[in-house]
């Protein structure tokens, strides 16, 4: 398999955390979440964790800046050379231009980019049921994929939560921020050519089988 960036583009809730854990592990390329970096900075009350906090509880995006700095220190990491999955970043037409640079920078292939589809009426109902894990970041369902104890994590033992973001008001202010901000990115992989949809309906599996075929695993 050749080193690859992938960004996995979609709304929050088309399941691109859980596909992008899924093709990690299958591929030993890093799953890199600018969210789940964001949270554990915000959990470590972390300089860059007390600046995001705010925006990240009203459902909005952080900075710019604040997330260039950080993805580009994730990148130059070892074990990102081989070829990365890139999930929640970038999100906004500076952030794809910077990542465009950066791989120039780094000597590595244009990323190619992938959307997740689903449709609206679903990601609403699936961000209100979704519970994460506090310790190890993995994602439950409460009516398609409950964990096997209330509350608890099958995978580390750790403690279920509803991310505060997943709460009713703030998913509506993250879907309206992501179509204003995010879906114009669409457009730009677009006219690179750098661009496939897939459908984000139907079981894990089913999704996973068509990004793999769309990344060229298949
Ligand atoms: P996520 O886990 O990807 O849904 O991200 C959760 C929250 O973290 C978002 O609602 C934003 O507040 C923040 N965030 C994550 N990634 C980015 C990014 N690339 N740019 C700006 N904000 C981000």
């Amino acid at each position: 398999m050749s080193a690859q960036t992938v960004v996995l583009l979609g709304p929050p809730g088309a399941g691109k955390g859980t596909q992008a854990a899924g093709l990690a592990a299958e591929s030993h390329w890093p799953h890199i979440s600018t969210g789940d970096i964001l949270r554990a900075a915000v959990a470590a009350q972390s300089p860059l964790g007390l600046q995001a906090n705010g925006f990240m509880e009203r459902g909005e995006y952080v900075p710019d800046p604040l997330i260039i700095d950080l993805i580009k220190e994730r990148m130059a990491a070892p074990d990102a050379r081989g070829g990365v999955f890139l999930d929640g970043f970038p999100r906004t037409a500076p952030q794809a231009e910077m990542l465009d640079q950066l791989l120039a920078d780094l000597g590595r292939q244009p990323a190619v980019a992938i959307l997740v589809e689903v449709a609206r009426a679903e990601l609403i109902a699936r961000l209100s049921g979704r519970l994460t894990c506090q310790s190890c970041q993995r994602i439950y369902q409460l009516t398609s994929q409950p964990p096997r104890h209330s509350g608890i994590c099958d995978v580390c033992g750790g403690t279920l939560i509803q991310r505060t973001d997943d709460q009713p008001e703030t998913v509506a202010r993250r879907l309206a921020v992501y179509d204003e901000k995010t879906a114009p990115l669409i457009a730009f992989y677009e006219q690179g050519k750098r661009l496939t949809a897939v459908d984000g309906m139907g079981s894990q599996d089913q999704v996973a089988a068509r990004l793999k075929e769309a990344i060229g695993w298949s």
